[in-house]
């Protein structure tokens, strides 16, 4: 088995290398990340300028490992198609330093990477610890190796894609393992001005993460200490809305041929 791993932290960060040390115990490893941090950058694929690719020398590790100047997408993409063509068995991304609950993953350049691999048919997963002080990764590296090992000898559908987020806590304070929903969870961005002595500039700072604990999701199952494991797919479509929509628009394209919308006439 060969699992291809990456991250959003960058090449640098610890929780990558935990999670390598644990899944190449059971497995061929091979580290394609990014060589800086791109939290929250999301799905971006680098399309404007060219992407540079630097193999580590093998006198800093045994692990075969490329530093890509780019997304964590493009550390996929690049290392699928063109660095690793002998082909790949799954695709590890994490572990991050901070969790990836609910709506996060749409932002997350964690999952993004996993993301990557799942639209190239693979076996994905990306795997967070909910801290980002004093973060531990021994429990969430060991629990990525017993996946990995898992998926390889089970019959499991070949393409899918897991969000793993784990309590920051020892073993024996973890309440157990629950299969999840995205919850919902947005924040409360602010803005800072500030002037960099030509002009003003402005910093988007993400504020306090506003929930609802809702039973089922993940996060209602990272606030009663357990590892939360979301099956995702890619269809973002709303059911909800299809059929709503269906009946409320189905006039529209008459519309659209018999005549133009009200103009908006100012109200005193
Ligand atoms: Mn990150």
């Amino acid at each position: 088995m060969r699992i291809l791993v990456t991250n959003d932290d960058g090449i640098a960060a610890r929780g990558l290398w935990a999670l390598v040390r644990e899944l190449r115990r059971i497995a061929e490893v091979v580290v394609v990340a990014p060589d800086r941090d791109q939290s929250g950058i999301g799905t971006a694929v680098t399309l404007h300028h060219p992407v540079r690719v630097s193999p580590v020398p093998a006198g800093i590790t045994t692990v075969k490992s490329y530093s890509v100047e780019g997304t964590p997408a493009d550390t996929v993409i690049l290392a699928l198609k063109t660095l690793l063509k002998d082909g790949v068995d799954m695709v590890f991304s994490g572990i991050n330093e901070g969790s990836n609950l609910g709506n996060d993953v749409l932002i997350s350049g964690t999952v993004s990477a996993a993301l990557q691999g799942y639209f190239y048919g693979l076996p994905s997963v990306a795997i967070s610890v909910a801290a980002i002080k004093r973060v531990r990764f021994d429990v969430a590296a060991k629990f990525g190796a017993l996946i990995a090992q898992q998926v390889a000898a089970s019959n499991m559908p070949q393409k899918f894609l897991l969000n793993i987020n784990l309590p920051n806590l020892p073993l024996d304070k973890i309440a157990g393992i629950e299969i999840t929903r995205l919850g919902e969870r947005s924040y409360m961005d602010n803005i800072k001005a500030g002037h960099d002595g030509k002009r003003k500039y402005y910093w988007i700072v993400r504020g306090k993460p506003d929930w609802k604990e809702v039973e089922g999701t993940d996060i209602s199952a990272l606030g009663k200490k357990k590892i939360s494991i979301t099956p995702l797919h890619s269809d973002l479509s709303s059911d909800i809305h299809l059929e709503s929509l269906g009946k409320a628009f189905s006039s529209l394209f008459q519309g659209l041929r018999t005549g133009s919308p009200r103009t908006h006439t100012k109200s005193k």
